[in-house]
C-alpha cells in the first residue's frame, strides 16, 4: 500500500467512524422506548407507522439533529434546577382500543407541581405555537394529570425565546385520541394509516425517507 493509499484509507475509517457515531447517538436517542408514543400522533402517523414496520431511517440533517438535540437536552438540565422542576419524566397511559388493552408512552420535558412544560429549540421563532406541538402539549396534561402547560421556543442562534401558555383543550385531545385508534389497528392489521393531514407532510419528497413507499402504496396523491 503506497503512502496516498493510507491517507486515504484513514480518511475513509474516520468518516465511517463519524457516520457510525451519528447513526448510534441517534440510534440511542430516538428509541429511548418502545411501543407507541404520544410524539407518534402528534406529528405524520403514517410517517411513525413506516418507522416501526421498516425501521427508523434518517436523513443528510442529522448532524444539525444532533446538535438540536444537544442544545435541547443542555438547556433542560439548567432549567430543571431553575424551576425546581424533574426533567424527561416518563408515564405511560392505557387505552382500550379493538378489544385491545395499548399501552401510550409520553416523556415531558419539564414536570412542576402545576404545569407541564416542553421545551422547542428552533431557527426561527414561530408566532403562533405549532398545532402539532400543542396537541403534545395536550396528551401530557391528560397524562400527568395538570390542568395548563407551557410550550417553550427558544431560537438557538441567539436566545431569543417564545412562551405560549395552553390549557386542556377536549376538541383536541378527541382528535388525538382519533389519531391513537387508527395508528393502533394499523399496526394490528398491517395497513398504513387512514389519517392523513396535508399540514404534516411538510417533510415532501425531499426530506421524508419514506417518500417514495408511502407515495407508491397510497391512493393519495402527496
Ligand atoms: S411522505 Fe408525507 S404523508 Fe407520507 S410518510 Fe412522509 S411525511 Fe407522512
Amino acid at each position: 500500500m503506497t503512502g496516498l493509499d493510507e491517507i486515504i484509507a484513514e480518511e475513509e475509517a474516520i468518516n465511517l467512524a463519524i457516520d457510525t457515531a451519528i447513526y448510534s447517538y441517534l440510534q440511542r436517542r430516538t428509541k429511548v422506548y418502545a411501543d407507541i408514543q404520544v410524539t407518534d400522533l402528534v406529528y405524520c402517523p403514517r410517517r411513525a407507522y413506516f418507522e416501526k414496520k421498516y425501521g427508523t431511517k434518517h436523513n443528510s440533517n442529522d448532524f444539525s439533529l444532533i446538535v438540536g438535540i444537544l442544545i435541547h437536552d443542555f438547556m433542560l438540565q439548567a432549567l430543571a434546577e431553575e424551576l425546581n422542576a424533574d426533567n424527561e419524566v416518563l408515564t405511560v397511559e392505557v387505552f382500550n382500543i379493538d378489544g385491545d388493552f395499548v399501552k401510550v408512552y409520553a416523556m415531558c420535558d419539564l414536570l412542576t407541581d402545576k404545569y407541564v412544560l416542553e421545551l422547542k429549540t428552533c431557527g426561527r421563532l414561530p408566532n403562533e405555537p405549532r398545532d402539532s406541538h400543542v396537541m403534545q402539549l395536550e396528551a401530557y396534561l391528560r397524562f400527568f394529570n395538570r390542568e395548563y402547560g407551557y410550550l417553550v421556543y427558544v431560537n438557538r442562534n441567539n436566545g431569543d425565546r417564545r412562551i405560549f401558555k395552553h390549557y386542556r383543550d377536549d376538541t383536541i385531545y378527541d382528535e388525538f385520541k382519533n389519531r391513537l385508534d387508527d395508528f393502533y389497528v394499523s399496526l394490528k392489521y398491517d395497513r398504513i394509516p387512514f389519517y392523513y393531514n396535508e399540514s404534516l407532510c411538510k417533510f415532501g419528497k425531499r426530506k421524508c425517507p419514506y417518500y417514495d413507499i408511502c407515495y407508491e402504496s397510497s391512493a393519495i396523491q402527496i
